[in-house]
Protein backbone atom coordinates (compact mmCIF):
# COMPACT_ATOMS: atom_id res chain seq x y z
CA UNK A 1 0.00 0.00 0.00
CA UNK A 2 1.72 3.43 -1.13
CA UNK A 3 0.92 6.37 1.41
CA UNK A 4 0.88 9.95 -0.24
CA UNK A 5 0.57 12.21 2.72
CA UNK A 6 -1.46 15.31 2.29
CA UNK A 7 1.17 18.71 3.07
CA UNK A 8 -1.08 20.67 5.48
CA UNK A 9 -3.65 19.18 7.30
CA UNK A 10 -7.65 20.32 6.73
CA UNK A 11 -8.46 19.96 10.37
CA UNK A 12 -9.76 23.04 11.99
CA UNK A 13 -11.60 23.36 15.53
CA UNK A 14 -14.67 24.70 13.34
CA UNK A 15 -14.78 20.75 11.78
CA UNK A 16 -15.66 19.09 15.17
CA UNK A 17 -18.90 21.83 15.41
CA UNK A 18 -19.81 20.67 12.02
CA UNK A 19 -23.90 20.27 11.81
CA UNK A 20 -24.68 18.51 8.76
CA UNK A 21 -23.44 14.50 8.24
CA UNK A 22 -21.62 13.43 5.33
CA UNK A 23 -20.34 17.13 4.03
CA UNK A 24 -16.88 17.61 6.12
CA UNK A 25 -14.20 15.11 4.74
CA UNK A 26 -10.72 14.06 6.31
CA UNK A 27 -7.44 14.77 5.25
CA UNK A 28 -7.27 11.51 3.15
CA UNK A 29 -9.00 8.77 0.95
CA UNK A 30 -8.20 5.05 -0.17
CA UNK A 31 -8.62 4.47 -4.16
CA UNK A 32 -8.13 0.86 -5.59
CA UNK A 33 -8.46 0.23 -9.22
CA UNK A 34 -9.68 -2.98 -10.56
CA UNK A 35 -8.14 -3.37 -14.58
CA UNK A 36 -6.97 -5.72 -16.15
CA UNK A 37 -8.84 -8.29 -14.18
CA UNK A 38 -7.38 -7.60 -10.63
CA UNK A 39 -7.45 -5.33 -8.27
CA UNK A 40 -4.31 -2.91 -8.50
CA UNK A 41 -2.06 -1.54 -5.42
CA UNK A 42 -4.36 0.82 -2.91
CA UNK A 43 -3.08 4.51 -2.57
CA UNK A 44 -3.80 6.27 0.14
CA UNK A 45 -3.74 9.89 -0.79
CA UNK A 46 -4.90 13.72 0.09
CA UNK A 47 -8.44 13.74 -0.48
CA UNK A 48 -9.61 15.24 -3.48
CA UNK A 49 -10.86 15.18 -7.10
CA UNK A 50 -10.93 12.14 -9.47
CA UNK A 51 -11.39 12.29 -13.03
CA UNK A 52 -13.89 10.90 -15.27
CA UNK A 53 -15.92 11.63 -18.79
CA UNK A 54 -19.22 11.68 -19.37
CA UNK A 55 -18.99 7.84 -20.64
CA UNK A 56 -17.89 6.51 -16.80
CA UNK A 57 -20.17 3.73 -16.72
CA UNK A 58 -21.32 4.02 -13.51
CA UNK A 59 -23.10 7.59 -14.59
CA UNK A 60 -25.58 5.07 -17.07
CA UNK A 61 -26.00 1.78 -15.50
CA UNK A 62 -25.30 2.32 -11.52
CA UNK A 63 -22.94 -0.63 -11.24
CA UNK A 64 -22.19 1.03 -7.87
CA UNK A 65 -22.21 -0.01 -4.29
CA UNK A 66 -21.55 1.07 -0.78
CA UNK A 67 -20.78 0.71 2.69
CA UNK A 68 -21.63 2.68 6.52
CA UNK A 69 -19.17 2.20 8.98
CA UNK A 70 -17.98 4.26 12.03
CA UNK A 71 -15.36 4.84 13.65
CA UNK A 72 -15.15 6.12 17.59
CA UNK A 73 -12.72 7.63 20.25
CA UNK A 74 -12.69 6.70 23.78
CA UNK A 75 -11.78 8.57 26.71
CA UNK A 76 -8.40 7.81 26.52
CA UNK A 77 -7.83 8.22 22.66
CA UNK A 78 -8.14 4.89 21.53
CA UNK A 79 -10.10 4.62 18.29
CA UNK A 80 -12.47 1.83 17.49
CA UNK A 81 -14.60 0.61 14.37
CA UNK A 82 -17.45 -1.77 15.15
CA UNK A 83 -17.87 -5.41 13.37
CA UNK A 84 -15.84 -3.98 10.38
CA UNK A 85 -15.74 -7.63 9.25
CA UNK A 86 -19.41 -8.19 8.31
CA UNK A 87 -19.10 -4.92 6.24
CA UNK A 88 -16.61 -6.45 4.44
CA UNK A 89 -18.48 -9.19 3.89
CA UNK A 90 -21.43 -7.54 2.93
CA UNK A 91 -20.14 -5.21 0.30
CA UNK A 92 -18.78 -8.54 -1.20
CA UNK A 93 -21.95 -9.79 -1.37
CA UNK A 94 -23.18 -6.52 -3.00
CA UNK A 95 -20.31 -6.41 -5.49
CA UNK A 96 -21.09 -10.28 -6.51
CA UNK A 97 -24.78 -9.03 -7.10
CA UNK A 98 -23.80 -6.53 -9.38
CA UNK A 99 -21.18 -8.43 -10.98
CA UNK A 100 -18.38 -6.18 -9.45
CA UNK A 101 -15.18 -8.04 -8.32
CA UNK A 102 -15.09 -9.14 -5.04
CA UNK A 103 -12.53 -6.69 -3.22
CA UNK A 104 -9.61 -9.07 -1.41
CA UNK A 105 -9.38 -8.59 2.93
CA UNK A 106 -6.08 -6.85 2.82
CA UNK A 107 -7.41 -4.21 0.68
CA UNK A 108 -10.75 -3.26 2.65
CA UNK A 109 -10.01 -4.23 6.05
CA UNK A 110 -6.04 -3.26 6.32
CA UNK A 111 -6.31 -0.53 4.18
CA UNK A 112 -9.28 0.70 6.64
CA UNK A 113 -7.65 0.90 9.33
CA UNK A 114 -4.32 2.91 7.73
CA UNK A 115 -6.38 4.79 6.52
CA UNK A 116 -8.23 5.51 10.16
CA UNK A 117 -4.76 5.48 11.59
CA UNK A 118 -3.21 8.04 9.51
CA UNK A 119 -6.63 10.41 9.62
CA UNK A 120 -7.01 9.55 13.66
CA UNK A 121 -7.01 13.30 14.60
CA UNK A 122 -10.36 13.72 12.59
CA UNK A 123 -12.24 11.51 15.05
CA UNK A 124 -14.48 13.35 16.99
CA UNK A 125 -13.67 12.79 20.61
CA UNK A 126 -17.11 13.85 21.77
CA UNK A 127 -19.25 11.26 23.20
CA UNK A 128 -22.71 10.80 20.16
CA UNK A 129 -19.96 12.00 17.33
CA UNK A 130 -18.25 9.87 15.33
CA UNK A 131 -16.12 9.77 12.19
CA UNK A 132 -18.44 8.16 9.42
CA UNK A 133 -16.80 5.68 7.12
CA UNK A 134 -17.83 5.73 2.98
CA UNK A 135 -16.28 2.79 1.13
CA UNK A 136 -18.34 2.29 -2.42
CA UNK A 137 -17.08 0.57 -5.27
CA UNK A 138 -18.33 1.65 -9.27
CA UNK A 139 -17.65 1.10 -12.44
CA UNK A 140 -15.23 3.36 -14.52
CA UNK A 141 -14.69 1.89 -18.01
CA UNK A 142 -15.46 4.27 -20.64
CA UNK A 143 -18.25 2.90 -22.68
CA UNK A 144 -21.99 3.00 -23.01
CA UNK A 145 -22.73 -0.14 -24.38
CA UNK A 146 -25.10 -2.06 -21.49
CA UNK A 147 -23.18 -4.73 -20.25
CA UNK A 148 -21.27 -4.90 -17.06
CA UNK A 149 -17.91 -2.67 -16.71
CA UNK A 150 -14.52 -4.48 -16.77
CA UNK A 151 -12.91 -1.61 -14.60
CA UNK A 152 -13.70 -0.52 -11.44
CA UNK A 153 -12.99 1.62 -9.05
CA UNK A 154 -12.86 1.44 -4.98
CA UNK A 155 -12.29 4.19 -3.02
CA UNK A 156 -12.81 4.81 1.46
CA UNK A 157 -13.44 8.56 1.60
CA UNK A 158 -14.83 9.52 5.74
CA UNK A 159 -16.27 12.19 6.98
CA UNK A 160 -18.05 13.66 10.32
CA UNK A 161 -21.00 12.37 11.82
CA UNK A 162 -22.31 14.98 13.89
CA UNK A 163 -23.93 14.36 17.45
CA UNK A 164 -27.42 15.49 15.98
CA UNK A 165 -30.52 14.96 18.44
CA UNK A 166 -32.71 11.97 17.22
CA UNK A 167 -36.34 13.45 17.51
CA UNK A 168 -38.83 10.42 17.11
CA UNK A 169 -39.75 10.26 13.09
CA UNK A 170 -43.09 10.36 12.25
CA UNK A 171 -43.47 7.68 9.32
CA UNK A 172 -45.30 6.89 6.27
CA UNK A 173 -46.50 3.27 5.32
CA UNK A 174 -45.70 2.67 1.70
CA UNK A 175 -49.05 1.27 -0.05
CA UNK A 176 -48.07 2.10 -3.89
CA UNK A 177 -44.75 2.29 -4.14
CA UNK A 178 -41.37 -0.48 -3.58
CA UNK A 179 -37.92 -0.40 -2.65
CA UNK A 180 -37.04 -4.07 -2.95
CA UNK A 181 -38.66 -7.21 -5.04
CA UNK A 182 -38.21 -10.50 -4.86
CA UNK A 183 -35.14 -11.91 -6.54
CA UNK A 184 -34.12 -8.11 -6.55
CA UNK A 185 -31.03 -5.99 -5.01
CA UNK A 186 -32.83 -5.08 -1.99
CA UNK A 187 -30.05 -6.93 0.01
CA UNK A 188 -27.75 -5.05 -1.50
CA UNK A 189 -26.14 -1.68 -0.39
CA UNK A 190 -26.60 -1.35 -4.30
CA UNK A 191 -26.36 2.63 -5.47
CA UNK A 192 -29.98 2.42 -7.20
CA UNK A 193 -31.62 1.58 -4.31
CA UNK A 194 -30.99 4.69 -2.94
CA UNK A 195 -31.98 6.91 -6.44
CA UNK A 196 -35.15 5.29 -6.63
CA UNK A 197 -35.90 6.02 -2.69
CA UNK A 198 -36.00 9.41 -2.96
CA UNK A 199 -39.63 9.99 -4.94
CA UNK A 200 -41.46 8.67 -2.68
CA UNK A 201 -39.59 9.66 0.54
CA UNK A 202 -40.31 13.09 -1.12
CA UNK A 203 -44.13 12.46 -1.13
CA UNK A 204 -44.14 11.42 2.09
CA UNK A 205 -42.29 14.04 3.28
CA UNK A 206 -44.77 16.89 1.52
CA UNK A 207 -47.48 14.73 3.89
CA UNK A 208 -45.58 15.54 7.14
CA UNK A 209 -43.57 12.42 7.41
CA UNK A 210 -39.89 12.25 8.11
CA UNK A 211 -39.22 8.18 5.90
CA UNK A 212 -41.03 5.89 4.39
CA UNK A 213 -41.62 2.32 5.84
CA UNK A 214 -41.00 -0.14 3.41
CA UNK A 215 -43.71 -2.79 2.78
CA UNK A 216 -43.33 -6.33 0.57
CA UNK A 217 -43.97 -5.17 -3.14
CA UNK A 218 -46.76 -8.19 -3.61
CA UNK A 219 -49.38 -7.02 -0.96
CA UNK A 220 -48.14 -3.89 0.64
CA UNK A 221 -49.59 -5.56 4.13
CA UNK A 222 -46.06 -6.67 5.53
CA UNK A 223 -43.18 -4.11 7.41
CA UNK A 224 -39.81 -4.52 6.32
CA UNK A 225 -37.67 -1.44 6.31
CA UNK A 226 -37.79 2.18 7.52
CA UNK A 227 -36.39 4.42 5.01
CA UNK A 228 -32.45 3.10 5.04
CA UNK A 229 -32.96 1.61 8.63
CA UNK A 230 -34.30 -2.31 9.43
CA UNK A 231 -37.60 -2.08 11.38
CA UNK A 232 -38.19 -3.33 14.97
CA UNK A 233 -41.76 -3.72 16.45
CA UNK A 234 -42.45 -4.35 20.44
CA UNK A 235 -45.51 -5.41 21.26
CA UNK A 236 -46.02 -6.12 25.07
CA UNK A 237 -42.51 -7.82 26.09
CA UNK A 238 -41.25 -9.31 23.21
CA UNK A 239 -39.61 -7.49 19.67
CA UNK A 240 -40.14 -8.34 16.52
CA UNK A 241 -38.13 -7.90 13.90
CA UNK A 242 -38.82 -8.86 9.77
CA UNK A 243 -36.64 -11.94 9.06
CA UNK A 244 -33.72 -11.36 6.69
CA UNK A 245 -34.81 -12.35 2.92
CA UNK A 246 -33.60 -11.23 -0.25
CA UNK A 247 -35.68 -8.01 -0.18
CA UNK A 248 -33.96 -7.03 2.87
CA UNK A 249 -30.50 -5.37 3.89
CA UNK A 250 -28.78 -7.47 6.35
CA UNK A 251 -28.00 -4.41 9.04
CA UNK A 252 -25.20 -5.09 11.42
CA UNK A 253 -27.09 -2.55 13.79
CA UNK A 254 -30.34 -5.14 13.79
CA UNK A 255 -27.79 -8.17 14.12
CA UNK A 256 -26.47 -6.43 17.00
CA UNK A 257 -29.69 -4.97 18.90
CA UNK A 258 -30.95 -8.42 18.48
CA UNK A 259 -27.94 -10.01 20.42
CA UNK A 260 -27.88 -7.28 22.77
CA UNK A 261 -31.60 -7.42 23.68
CA UNK A 262 -31.64 -10.74 24.39
CA UNK A 263 -28.71 -10.50 26.39
CA UNK A 264 -30.83 -7.97 28.48
CA UNK A 265 -33.82 -11.29 28.97
CA UNK A 266 -35.65 -9.62 26.03
CA UNK A 267 -37.57 -11.50 23.66
CA UNK A 268 -36.72 -10.93 20.06
CA UNK A 269 -38.61 -12.75 17.08
CA UNK A 270 -37.73 -12.52 13.64
CA UNK A 271 -40.98 -12.87 11.65
CA UNK A 272 -43.36 -10.95 9.22
CA UNK A 273 -44.75 -8.23 11.16
CA UNK A 274 -48.10 -7.87 9.60
CA UNK A 275 -49.25 -3.77 9.42
CA UNK A 276 -52.88 -4.43 10.74
CA UNK A 277 -51.60 -6.54 13.63
CA UNK A 278 -49.36 -3.36 14.43
CA UNK A 279 -52.37 -0.97 13.87
CA UNK A 280 -54.59 -3.25 16.52
CA UNK A 281 -51.77 -3.72 18.50
CA UNK A 282 -51.83 -0.19 19.08
CA UNK A 283 -55.62 0.39 19.38
CA UNK A 284 -55.94 -2.00 22.26
CA UNK A 285 -52.96 -0.73 24.59
CA UNK A 286 -50.43 -3.27 23.71
CA UNK A 287 -48.01 -1.79 21.68
CA UNK A 288 -45.19 -0.27 23.47
CA UNK A 289 -42.91 1.16 20.90
CA UNK A 290 -41.83 0.87 16.97
CA UNK A 291 -37.97 2.05 15.86
CA UNK A 292 -35.43 2.09 13.11
CA UNK A 293 -31.92 1.16 13.09
CA UNK A 294 -28.63 1.39 11.16
CA UNK A 295 -25.59 2.81 11.47
CA UNK A 296 -26.52 6.54 11.23
CA UNK A 297 -28.49 6.80 13.95
CA UNK A 298 -27.78 3.56 15.97
CA UNK A 299 -31.27 3.82 16.79
CA UNK A 300 -34.72 6.01 16.54
CA UNK A 301 -37.62 5.32 17.86
CA UNK A 302 -40.83 6.77 16.07
CA UNK A 303 -44.21 8.97 17.16
CA UNK A 304 -46.42 8.12 14.89
CA UNK A 305 -47.58 5.70 11.68
CA UNK A 306 -49.16 6.94 8.95
CA UNK A 307 -51.00 4.15 7.27
CA UNK A 308 -53.46 5.00 3.65
CA UNK A 309 -55.29 7.89 5.13
CA UNK A 310 -54.90 6.65 9.07
CA UNK A 311 -52.39 7.64 10.89
CA UNK A 312 -51.43 6.00 14.35
CA UNK A 313 -49.97 7.94 17.46
CA UNK A 314 -47.80 5.86 18.73
CA UNK A 315 -47.05 6.14 23.25
CA UNK A 316 -44.82 8.34 24.47
CA UNK A 317 -41.28 7.11 25.00
CA UNK A 318 -40.61 6.98 28.69
CA UNK A 319 -37.88 5.34 30.95
CA UNK A 320 -39.03 1.66 30.70
CA UNK A 321 -38.94 2.48 26.62
CA UNK A 322 -36.61 -0.32 25.15
CA UNK A 323 -35.31 2.02 22.26
CA UNK A 324 -33.20 4.15 24.15
CA UNK A 325 -31.78 1.74 26.71
CA UNK A 326 -30.32 -0.41 23.96
CA UNK A 327 -29.15 2.51 21.96
CA UNK A 328 -26.98 3.56 25.25
CA UNK A 329 -25.78 -0.04 25.89
CA UNK A 330 -24.49 -0.27 22.10
CA UNK A 331 -23.23 3.43 22.48
CA UNK A 332 -21.31 2.50 25.24
CA UNK A 333 -19.66 -0.43 23.89
CA UNK A 334 -18.51 1.28 20.46
CA UNK A 335 -16.95 4.02 22.60
CA UNK A 336 -14.82 1.61 24.69
CA UNK A 337 -17.07 3.27 28.06
CA UNK A 338 -18.69 -0.55 28.37
CA UNK A 339 -17.33 -4.16 28.46
CA UNK A 340 -18.16 -5.72 24.91
CA UNK A 341 -18.95 -9.09 25.52
CA UNK A 342 -19.12 -9.83 22.27
CA UNK A 343 -16.13 -8.96 20.83
CA UNK A 344 -17.13 -6.26 18.34
CA UNK A 345 -14.79 -3.56 19.17
CA UNK A 346 -11.62 -3.15 16.92
CA UNK A 347 -8.79 -1.00 17.86
CA UNK A 348 -7.01 1.33 15.37
CA UNK A 349 -3.28 0.49 15.97
CA UNK A 350 -0.75 3.15 16.11
CA UNK A 351 1.34 2.56 13.50
C1 LIG B 1 -27.37 0.40 5.48
C2 LIG B 1 -28.80 0.03 5.59
C3 LIG B 1 -29.37 -0.47 6.78
C4 LIG B 1 -28.62 -0.54 8.08
O1 LIG B 1 -27.50 -1.34 8.04
P1 LIG B 1 -26.37 -1.16 9.17
O2 LIG B 1 -25.38 -2.20 8.82
O3 LIG B 1 -27.02 -1.39 10.46
O4 LIG B 1 -25.87 0.23 9.03
C5 LIG B 1 -30.69 -0.89 6.75
N1 LIG B 1 -31.44 -0.78 5.63
C6 LIG B 1 -30.94 -0.29 4.50
C7 LIG B 1 -31.81 -0.21 3.30
C8 LIG B 1 -29.61 0.15 4.45
O5 LIG B 1 -29.13 0.66 3.33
Amino acid sequence: MRIENIEKTRLTADVFEEKNFGSSFSDHMLVCEFKENEWQEPVIKPYGQINFTPAMHALHYGQACFEGMKAFKGENGDVFLFRPEKNFERINKSAERLAMPAIPKEIFLDGLKALIDLDRAWVPSKYGMSLYIRPVIFSTEEIISARGSNSFMFVILTSIAPDYYNKPLRVKVADHYSRAANGGVGYAKAAGNYGASFYPTGLAKEEGFDQVIWTDAATHSYFEEAGTMNIFVRIEDKLLTAPISDRILNGVTRDSLILLAEKNGMTVEQRPIEVSEVYEANQNGSLKEVFGCGTAVVLNNFSAIGYTDKVMELPEITEESWGPQLKKQMNEIQYGIADDPFGWRVLVERK
